[in-house]
Formats: C-alpha cells, sequence, structure tokens
C-alpha cells in the first residue's frame, strides 16, 4: 500500500499518542530486579530472547512494561527477515481474520487497526478483508521501533549449557563469526514454528534427488518451473499457497493431493478463540488436554476462502483426495507417483506435510533436549486416544519451562522456557501462534517476574529493611525524602 503526505502525518500522530500513553501506563516505572554478576564482574542478563519475530517482540514489550529491562534479543535472520513472512509463507494475506490483536498487549494505540488506520483511515479498515502480509511485516517493524525494542539480527544461538544458578549460551555472530558466551537468569525460545522438531517429509521423497522436490518451508525457484507439472502434497494452507505461487508463476499444471478422502474446511481455531480456552487451558487436567489437543492436531487447520480461490481460478489447478504418496519412481526426467486412486507423472515435487516435534533434533538444544519431560513421559493416554505424535512434544511447566525427564538430573531446565509451537500440548494455542499471544505472553512474562523476585528474596527482604527514606524532613532537617513521585531504581 502507498501512503500519502496525510497518512505519513497520521502516522506521526499515532506516535506521539503512544508516547504519550505508555507514560500514562508506566506505573511502577522504576528498575526492580536485582542484579546479579558473575566471577568476572560482568553482569548476568535477566533474560536472554531467543527469536525476534512477533513472540519475541511481544515478550520483550512485556518485559519492558513489568520493568524487566536487562534483556536482550537476538535473531539469526537478517533486520525485516524474522519469521517465515519475507521468505516462504507465500500468501498475499494473513489467514487470520483482521481483528486478531497481539503483540499491542492490549494497548489500543498500538494495535494493528491503529497502526493502518493511522496511514489509510477507518473508511479503510472497514472494507479490509485480511490483513496483508507485507503490512503485517511493516507493522512489526513499526512497532519494535516505537517501543524502542533493538533486535541483534545475525547472531545465532548455538548451544545453551547449566552454570547454577545461570544458563550460559553460545551465541554466533554470524558476519564476524564470533562467538559469544552470554550468561544468562532465563532464556526464552521464541524460535519459531518448527523449532521445537523439524519439517518433515515423507520418507519416499526424501529418498529422491533434490532436483526433484522441495518443502514449502524452502527457497523455490517457482521461475524455473515455468511451463512444468507440478505435484504437491498436503492439504494445508502452505500446500495450497505453494499450489498457487507455482500457478501463478506459469507452471503447465499443478495437481494437489490430498491424503485424507475430504479437504477440511472446518476451522477449529475458530471454535477455540476464547478466553477460556486461550487463557486456560494449561490448568485442564492431562487427561483432558490430551483428549483435546488429539482431536485438534489430528485435524489439519482449515484454511480461508481467498487460499482456495487463488488456487480453484486456474484451469490447469486439480486437486485429488485420498492420494497418498505411496510411492515415488524417477522415470528419466519426470517422477512417478503412486497414490491409492491411480499415479500421476510430474516434473517436480512440492512437499507441505508440516512437521514433526522431537526437541533432541534441535542443533540449539543438543544436549538440553534428551533431558527434558515429554508427553510420553508423563502421561499414559487411555485406548483409542493413543497418539505416539503427541507424546513426543514437551511436557511443560506452568509457566512455559522445560522440565527434567528424571527427578533432580536436570533441575537448571527451569530456566528455559519454550515459546513455540511446542508448546501447544501443555498451553494449547500459544507460542508461534498470533491468536493467543495476547493471553499467552503476559502469562509467559508473568512467570519470568514471578522468579527473578523469588530467587532474590533474601535480597528485597534486605533492602526492606534498609530502606530509611523518609517520607517528609522536618523543618532544618538535613537528608533526602521520597519524591513524590513514587519510584524504586534499583538496576
Ligand atoms: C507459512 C506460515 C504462515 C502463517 N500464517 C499465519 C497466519 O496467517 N495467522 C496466524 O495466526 N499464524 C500464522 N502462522 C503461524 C505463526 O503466526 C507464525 O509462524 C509466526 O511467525 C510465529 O511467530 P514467532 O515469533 O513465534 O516465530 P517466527 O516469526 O518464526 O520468529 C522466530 C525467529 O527466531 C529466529 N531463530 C530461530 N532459531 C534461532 C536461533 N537458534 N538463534 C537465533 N534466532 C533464531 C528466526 O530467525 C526467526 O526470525 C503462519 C506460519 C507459517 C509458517
Amino acid at each position: 500500500m502507498t501512503m500519502t503526505d496525510t497518512a505519513g502525518r497520521g502516522l506521526a500522530v499515532l506516535e506521539q499518542r503512544v508516547t504519550e500513553d505508555l507514560a500514562k501506563v508506566a506505573y511502577p516505572s522504576g528498575r526492580w530486579v536485582t542484579p546479579h554478576h558473575i566471577a568476572d564482574g560482568s553482569r548476568v542478563l535477566d533474560v536472554l530472547i531467543v527469536g525476534g519475530g512477533q513472540g519475541g517482540t511481544a515478550i520483550a514489550h512485556a518485559l519492558t512494561r513489568q520493568r524487566v529491562l536487562n534483556y536482550r534479543i537476538v535473531d539469526q535472520s537478517e533486520a525485516g527477515f524474522e519469521g517465515p513472512w519475507n521468505t516462504y509463507a507465500r500468501m498475499a494475506t494473513l489467514r487470520s481474520p483482521k481483528a486478531v490483536t497481539g503483540p499491542d498487549l492490549d494497548i489500543p494505540c498500538l494495535t494493528f487497526q491503529a497502526w493502518f488506520e493511522a496511514q489509510h483511515g477507518a473508511s479503510a479498515w472497514e472494507t479490509l478483508n485480511k490483513i496483508e502480509k507485507g503490512d503485517w511485516v511493516a507493522y512489526l517493524l513499526w512497532l519494535r521501533r516505537v517501543l524502542g525494542l533493538t533486535v541483534e539480527n545475525g547472531k545465532r544461538l548455538e548451544r545453551i549449557e547449566p552454570a547454577d544458578p545461570y544458563l550460559v549460551a553460545s551465541v554466533r555472530d554470524l558476519a564476524s563469526d564470533r562467538l559469544e558466551r552470554v550468561t544468562a537468569r532465563k532464556i526464552v525460545l521464541a524460535t519459531g514454528i518448527e523449532s521445537s522438531g523439524r519439517w518433515w517429509t515423507p520418507p519416499v521423497v526424501e529418498a529422491l534427488d533434490r532436483r526433484y522436490w522441495a518443502h514449502t518451508s524452502e527457497e523455490i525457484d517457482f521461475a524455473a518451473l515455468k511451463g512444468k507439472r507440478v505435484a504437491v502434497l498436503g492439504a494445508g494452507a502452505s500446500a495450497f499457497d505453494n499450489a498457487a505461487t507455482a500457478l501463478e508463476a506459469g507452471v503447465g499444471s499443478v495437481t494437489l493431493c490430498v491424503r485424507r478422502p475430504e479437504l477440511q474446511r472446518v476451522q477449529p481455531f475458530r471454535w477455540l478463540s476464547f478466553p477460556g480456552f486461550l487463557g486456560h487451558f494449561y490448568t485442564l487436567d492431562d487427561a483432558w488436554r490430551w483428549r483435546f489437543m488429539n482431536y485438534l492436531l489430528s485435524l489439519r487447520e482449515a484454511f480461508p476462502r481467498e487460499t482456495w480461490q487463488r488456487v480453484a481460478r486456474h484451469g490447469n489447478f486439480e486437486m485429488r483426495t485420498d492420494a497418498g504418496w505411496d510411492a515415488v519412481e524417477v522415470m528419466g526426467d519426470a517422477v512417478r507417483i503412486s497414490t491409492p486412486g491411480g499415479n500421476l507423472e510430474a516434473d517436480f515435487l512440492i512437499v507441505g506435510t508440516g512437521f514433526d516435534m522431537d526437541l533432541s533434533l534441535r542443533p540449539e538444544l543438543a544436549g538440553v533436549g534428551e533431558q527434558v519431560a515429554r508427553w510420553s513421559d508423563r502421561y499414559a493416554p487411555p485406548e483409542g486416544e493413543e497418539n505416539p505424535r503427541l507424546g513426543r512434544y514437551p511436557y511443560l511447566g506452568p509457566a512455559y519451562e522445560l522440565l527434567e525427564r528424571e527427578p533432580a538430573t536436570a533441575p537448571w531446565l527451569r530456566h528455559i522456557r519454550l515459546f513455540t509451537f511446542g508448546a501447544t500440548m501443555s498451553f494449547g494455542p500459544s507460542g508461534a501462534s498470533i491468536n493467543a499471544m495476547k493471553f499467552a505472553v503476559p502469562h509467559l512474562v508473568d512467570g519470568i517476574v514471578r522468579d527473578l523476585f523469588q530467587e532474590d528474596v533474601q535480597d528485597h527482604w534486605e533492602n526492606l529493611i534498609g530502606f530509611q527514606l523518609p517520607e517528609f524532613l522536618f523543618d532544618g532537617e538535613e537528608g533526602e525524602a521520597a519524591p513524590a513521585v513514587p519510584v524504586i531504581d534499583r538496576g
């Protein structure tokens, strides 16, 4: 969207309002977290946020509001390329309804709607169908700027180790290849939807030469597929977005194969987007959490009408149901695909088959993932509800903390908070979800604030005993009295 001069002024006015509104809700405004230092005298970071996408941004915003200011955000990608939006998210608009809020943390002037209206007016908002992807990225970058958040781009977390009572994160600066060891009290992994495991590809496809296939999460040279026959496997939004991108790039044809007998068109997110479920799912007992998630995670997330229309309008698009790929075989320059309903030939395959959960596969969690409690360690579902896939999800504590698989073997794991799709079994929609952010982020940050306070209770007690600032001085008395505005600054 282009901005007019007036629109530009609208944003400036909004930014002024942001400054004023944040000042109005800044109470209590002083730093309060007890500074910790290591032997060489350097200050321990209170929180290291890994991932500067929408999740990391919202977490930093929430920490700032709680006056936990000694944090850093690192992200391995280049600035503006955090998350999937500018790389493999191949859709024009977000799939969520435009009314969704999240990183604003319920401050009206920080909502997407406020940002949009400041530039395009209220009537443009009224007529807007869905949020354009580019606008979502621009909004997130705007939010980062007006909140004064700094993301250290090009820095990758490579390892986490315990250093009682802290954690040490090895963070590589990708430009200089320099490795920094960051000592932190808490580490939040806001590393994205797939980052608690790996993108999954059916083994029959994985065995093929790479020139014949790609996963939807990868870079794909669609221009090189012009005129070619493309087969796509998957029934989710990403499979359809990739099919549409291929069609728009002028491929010869796209056959999209859905393994199930019918395409799922019911969107479970519509049902579950209410405060009880989004805010309190984690309080249910294991049996209920398992039952709900066994049902919800076995459904594909349905996609909006626009995604369907984007492929359906092409005459060279075909969808086959009951068409899982039993076998694939290279025949000259093409691949023959066998499905229960018959064979098909394609020049290039794209798989949109989601991801698999397994923390131990993550390089940055080497030596950590294996020690983490999974659902299969803590809960045995009744007959009829077995699901090994769900059993691989981490079993998180009530503040998103990793828990040790074997008692007393790795208590330090609780200092790591997992805010990715891996949290879904324990919390329902939470990490890596816009819809749940307004509930999940404050809860995550409350847990951190609670720990930072409780772990230093002795220090807070001694501080209270030493707190001798009178409210006022008697006439002629020398010394300092408390300021009119109550500020405690211990940072
Ligand atoms: C294609 C696609 C489309 C989606 N569309 C929607 C939608 O329309 N509506 C909706 O509600 N949700 C959608 N989602 C789900 C979700 O909102 C997004 O995945 C969103 O990006 C999650 O935000 P995040 O901040 O948790 O993770 P991300 O945005 O993925 O950010 C994670 C960041 O962590 C960084 N990182 C990862 N590992 C490391 C490391 N070791 N060291 C340093 N940095 C690291 C990455 O570089 C990345 O920038 C979509 C997801 C995908 C994949």
